[in-house]
């Protein structure tokens, strides 16, 4: 994996903010038309700068306090040895990209309690300090609602906590409620069970928003994906949990020489399935061509170019006795196509996502059963 790939932020279309204990921290193009909608209502309703810098000053101090709840999750996440490719602020709040939730369900439960737990403690911090300056506030927190910023910042960050803290798979609150329920059943049962709550709570959602505030209605559809998109992951991790990279690999491939002309590679392409190919010198690969790299090479120096000149030369190993999980989570953080697979250091074949994702649907219609032949 060359640096140039470490770096690149989980979601495109993302500026880089800078570091934070170690974690990169990027800001997604979304947030700016939140900050671009935010300058425009108070313009319209006050028709003052000053209003309008308040307001964005406002949003950014909310912000860096979803900094700070992700943060929360990202290290307390590291004392239990799991690494966090960066932090990215999008419209709607933030998000820690975690390698991995931790597999004991005792510690998603205080992964997923940090982050609303970062803000209980900011508004403990900004109510201390009001209190030593001894301004008067209101016992209600909706009139502390109309005080000054950090007023306005004091109840922000509790309903942040409060938010975050519904059983809405994935939100912190439904990260909770699937180790609760993990430590009963399996980890992909419960997994399904918190994103249907998830999903009936983000259908609510939805409509509360539909009658009250737009807004809303992208939580909930932000709720709904990501309720989906967990439970699919999880699904395909417990297919892939104790498979080796042995059932995967693909032994029957096309392979080139470094001094074929790309033509070659055309030729192999139509003719096949296959779209990258491992080039080879004697018993050694060493590179990769892809189609992205056949087709560049194509448009740059047309078919008599040789693959070498054209392939990648940084390849990814991976052994036959490799974990099927590990080799898939690498496959999507390398920005490689495949894999060389190796045994004893011998070339045996090659694997990409293409070929563990048709394995996924096998051990699933496997598991499944055809329900014709079920008695
Ligand atoms: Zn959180």
């Amino acid at each position: 994996m060359n640096d140039n790939q470490k770096n690149e932020p989980t979601m495109k279309w993302s500026m880089r903010l800078g570091t934070l204990a170690g974690i990169a921290v990027y800001v997604h193009a979304t947030f700016f038309i939140l900050l671009l909608w935010i300058a425009l209502s108070y313009w319209r309703s006050e028709q003052s700068l000053q209003a309008v810098i308040h307001g964005i000053g406002f949003i950014l101090a909310l912000f860096g306090c979803v900094v700070l709840h992700e943060l929360g999750h990202a290290l307390t996440a590291r004392r239990f040895g799991i690494k966090t490719r960066d932090i990215t602020l999008l419209s709607i709040g933030g998000v820690a990209s975690l390698e991995k939730m931790p597999d004991d369900p005792r510690q998603e439960i205080l992964v997923a309690l940090a982050g609303p737990a970062v803000n209980i403690v900011i508004a403990g911090l900004i109510w201390l300090w009001l209190s030593l300056q001894q301004i008067i506030m209101p016992d209600q927190l909706s009139s502390m609602l109309q005080g000054n910023m950090l007023q306005q910042l004091l109840v922000v960050n509790l309903f942040l906590a409060g938010f975050n803290l519904l059983p809405a798979f994935p939100m912190d609150g439904g990260r909770v409620l699937r180790a609760i329920l993990a430590m009963r059943m399996d980890r992909t049962a419960a997994t399904r069970r918190a994103a249907s709550v998830g999903q009936a709570f983000a259908l609510w959602l939805g409509l509360v928003g539909m009658l009250y505030n737009p807004f809303l209605i992208f939580i909930a559809l932000f709720v709904w994906i990501g309720a989906m998109a967990e439970a699919g992951t999880e699904e395909i991790r417990s297919l892939l949990h104790g498979n080796t990279l042995a059932h995967a690999v693909i032994t029957n491939f096309e392979s080139l020489s470094p001094h074929d002309s790309l033509a070659r590679a055309i030729k192999l392409t139509l003719d096949g399935v296959q779209k990258d190919f491992p080039v080879i010198q004697g018993e050694e690969i060493i590179g990769v061509l892809t189609q992205e790299d056949l087709l560049r090479g194509l448009h740059e120096q047309g078919a008599l170019a040789t693959v070498r000149e054209h392939m990648q030369t940084n390849i990814e190993r991976a052994d036959v006795n490799e974990s099927l999980e590990s080799v898939m989570k690498r496959l999507q953080s390398c920005g490689c196509r495949l894999l060389a697979v190796t045994e004893n250091g011998q070339l045996v074949g090659i694997v990409n996502i293409d070929n563990i994702m048709e394995l996924v649907r096998i051990e699933a219609a496997l598991k499944e059963g055809n329900p014709a032949f079920r008695g």
